[in-house]
């Protein structure tokens, strides 16, 4: 059993090293199979002998020479050897094709309007970003999805799949962790520019790191269907969030609105309306959400 007070107490100990100095290690065929050789079985760490079988280098004090320059970054060395988190994100990269693939989707026709001007919505793919758009006011989501995982669907499939990756990086901000560098993030409600005190632009919420200066933006209402109360509203009521973007569903509800209940600092209501139920959320200046009710409508 973990005990967290000393957890609480402990130091944290990290050892830095320059980034040039341990990518220039991956500079070199024989440590990128020895990487794809350990990423074969991820779960399980390989004895010397067992991971020299699977790298084609006869000469073992090569094959030494190079694992060696790998360990303490890239691979743990116990008694046997294993991955690290680091060498485990660069065959991930790899796979996912970070590095190595371009490609380019055409347009796929949603089956929803444009909430802003009633326009088709379509998902497209080039720039090794997904884009869910309307063709008439080119509003819509824009955001990274890894080029590797394109081939892993049918076009028919890409928008829901676009939908599912967009949801967990969303996710991922919203537990305070950057989806680039999983360095930490926090989030404020900004006021999109533009607009007057009279008509305010709506506020987004957006996500900062500390670390690599990326972060996320999104709308309210994208924050809103993140808390658990309003994720089951929209689920028992069959709209389901994950079959494409959240539009889909907004579009699909009998009422669907943003206020602005004060600009300085921004506090944000979300109102979602369907099958006579009403759910509103209001979402705080630091884009979290304080308060939801649900109940019935009047008819
Ligand atoms: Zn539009
Ligand atoms: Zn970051």
């Amino acid at each position: 059993m973990i005990d967290e007070s000393s957890i609480e107490d402990s130091a944290v100990t990290v050892e830095r090293r320059s980034p040039e100095d341990v990518f220039s290690l991956l500079a070199n065929d024989v440590r990128i199979e020895i990487l794809h050789a350990l990423g074969e079985t991820p779960d399980t760490s390989l004895s010397f002998s067992e991971l020299q079988a699977r790298v084609d280098v006869a000469d073992s004090g090569n094959f030494n020479y190079h694992l060696e320059k790998l360990c303490g970054s890239f691979i743990r060395k116990d008694d046997d050897y294993e991955l690290t988190h680091a060498g485990e994100q660069i065959i991930g990269a790899m796979l996912a094709g970070t590095y190595t693939a371009d490609a380019t989707i055409e347009p796929i026709l949603l089956d929803w309007n444009c909430l802003l001007c009633g326009g088709a919505m379509t998902a497209e793919y080039f720039g090794e970003r997904a884009h869910i758009s309307c063709q008439t006011c080119g509003k819509g989501a824009v955001f990274p999805f890894p080029p590797g995982c394109l081939t892993q669907f049918d076009r028919s499939e890409l928008p829901a799949a676009f939908a599912r990756w967009l949801r967990q990086l969303v996710k991922r901000t919203i537990a305070g962790f950057c989806h680039v560098c999983a360095g930490r993030v926090d989030g404020a409600l900004a006021r999109l520019p533009g607009g007057t005190e009279a008509n305010p632009k709506p506020s987004q919420a957006a996500f900062e790191c500390q670390r690599c200066g990326g972060g996320m933006r999104f709308s309210g209402a994208t924050l809103a269907t993140f808390h658990p109360q309003v994720e089951s509203f929209f689920f028992e009521h069959d709209l389901h969030l994950l079959a494409g973007h959240a539009s889909r569903a907004w579009s699909r509800l009998d009422r669907f609105d943003s206020e602005t209940l004060e600009t300085d600092p921004p506090r944000l209501e979300m109102t979602f309306a369907h099958g006579g139920e009403t759910l509103t959320a209001e979402i705080m200046p630091d884009a979290t959400i304080r308060t939801v009710q649900r109940y019935a409508t009047d008819s």
